[in-house]
């Protein structure tokens, strides 16, 4: 049985038992069955450092070499940064108005008081890391992050033989930590079970209404983002009509909405490009790799809809200072989002330990994240598309710059 179904059905499990069992079984519940959940929150975590590390140096590489990344990398990464950062907020918005959540009142053992946010230079100093492998024992991210691109420009520097052999190691971890990532998932549904059936038992029938809110938020968020930002940069720099530009799109489109995976929807989506909406071979094979591996506005988003959907699930005010550094570390946690199902869960977990939200959070959105995961990736790629036409256009003006 595929896995989604089964932490379905141990999301429906765990409600019915929960309800069935409610209060009186309590003290049974969290003696035997939560710690379990905290053994898989704590497997979770154990993978955000290495698939950080690792897929980010691996995306930073892809770019081949050094005049390439200054050329269109710089501008390419900068454009799928911005957008990534404005689907955030879109999310923000969208789930300010909706508040998915609120009125469900949960308290969690582990939450902690809000942290003060910090200012905003104090941030940027944070991001630098005076002890990379101190900043990765702390499970700091931002600072790893920061490392991982200092790597990923040292490895194009170097070049020749010896990059390659640091190019061959990371994909080979990046690799590996996908794997441990997928057996880590495989036990997902006893984890989902263990997480949510406290919850349930404490808080009773009304924790489920919020959970379809918070689907309607991200498929919401989702279209207000295509059709906003991404037709627009067709239209503006490829001349593409939206219709033109969702119907070159539309096929790796809905093998990403299938799949939930970025990277089964790359040959697709580099095919349907060239034939479909003009961009050149070159511009293609490099933007759109890129952006299967760093690129995931749609997580991006659903990070923003869900940390407020948590925040408002344990009654925690965000203050604009959070609400920053989530845009900040949301953005930066998508890059690290490897283009696979799921993936986007576990870089929520890093966003949510960023501000303090309490992790249990993870548990509610786990039991729906293959919904999620479908409207986020078919948003992922869309970007992709968006962002080679546009770079397809600025190629052509560079060279017919040259060409005067
Ligand atoms: N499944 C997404 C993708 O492949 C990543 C995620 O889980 O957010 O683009």
């Amino acid at each position: 049985m595929n896995l989604s179904i089964k932490i379905f059905i141990a999301l429906v499990l765990a409600v019915i038992v929960g309800l069935i069992a409610g209060e009186p079984a309590l003290p049974f519940i969290n003696w035997w069955i939560a710690p379990i959940g905290t053994i898989f929150i704590n497997l979770i975590k154990m993978m955000i450092v290495p698939v950080v590390l690792c897929s980010l140096v691996v995306g930073m590489t892809s770019l081949g070499d050094t005049t390439k990344l200054g050329r269109i990398g710089i501008k390419t990464i900068l454009l799928y940064l911005v957008t990534t950062a404005i689907a955030i907020i879109i999310g923000f918005s969208v789930a300010g108005l909706a508040h998915p959540g609120l009125g469900l009142q949960m308290t969690s053992d582990a939450v902690v008081k809000v942290k003060e946010a910090p200012s905003i230079m104090q941030v940027f100093v944070a991001m630098v890391p005076a002890n990379p492998v101190a900043s990765m024992a702390k499970a700091d991210i931002l600072p790893v992050i920061v490392f991982a691109l200092f790597i990923g420009v040292g490895i194009l520097k170097v070049g020749g033989e010896r990059a390659d052999i640091l190019i061959k190691f990371f994909d080979a971890c990046a690799e590996v930590s996908y794997k441990i990532i997928g057996i880590v998932m495989s036990f997902a549904p006893i984890g989902v079970f263990a997480l949510l059936l406290p919850v349930v038992a404490k808080n009773g029938p009304s924790v489920l209404l919020p959970l379809i809110s918070v689907i309607a938020c991200v498929a919401v968020g989702c279209l207000i983002h295509a059709v906003a930002v991404y037709s627009t940069l067709a239209k503006v720099w490829g001349g593409h009509t939206p219709a033109q530009f969702f119907r070159g799109m539309s096929e790796a489109m809905l093998i990403a909405f299938t799949t939930c995976s970025s990277a089964a929807a790359l040959p697709v989506n580099m095919k349907n490009s060239q034939e479909k909406l003009g961009v050149s071979r070159d511009v293609s094979s490099f933007v759109l790799p890129l952006g299967a591996t760093i690129n995931m506005d749609g997580t991006a988003l659903y990070m923003g809809v869900c940390s407020l959907f948590i925040a408002n699930v344990f009654g925690i005010d965000l203050t604009y200072g959070q609400m920053a550094m989530i845009v900040l570390t949301g953005t930066l946690a998508s890059i690290g989002t490897a283009g696979v199902p799921g993936a986007g869960l576990i870089m929520l977990a890093m966003v949510l330990q960023s501000v303090n939200l309490p992790m249990e959070g993870l548990a509610l959105v786990a039991g729906i994240d293959r919904v999620l995961d479908m409207f986020r990736t078919c948003l992922n790629i869309t970007g992709d598309g968006a962002v080679a036409i546009v770079m397809d256009q600025e190629e052509k003006r560079y060279a017919k710059k040259q060409a005067a």
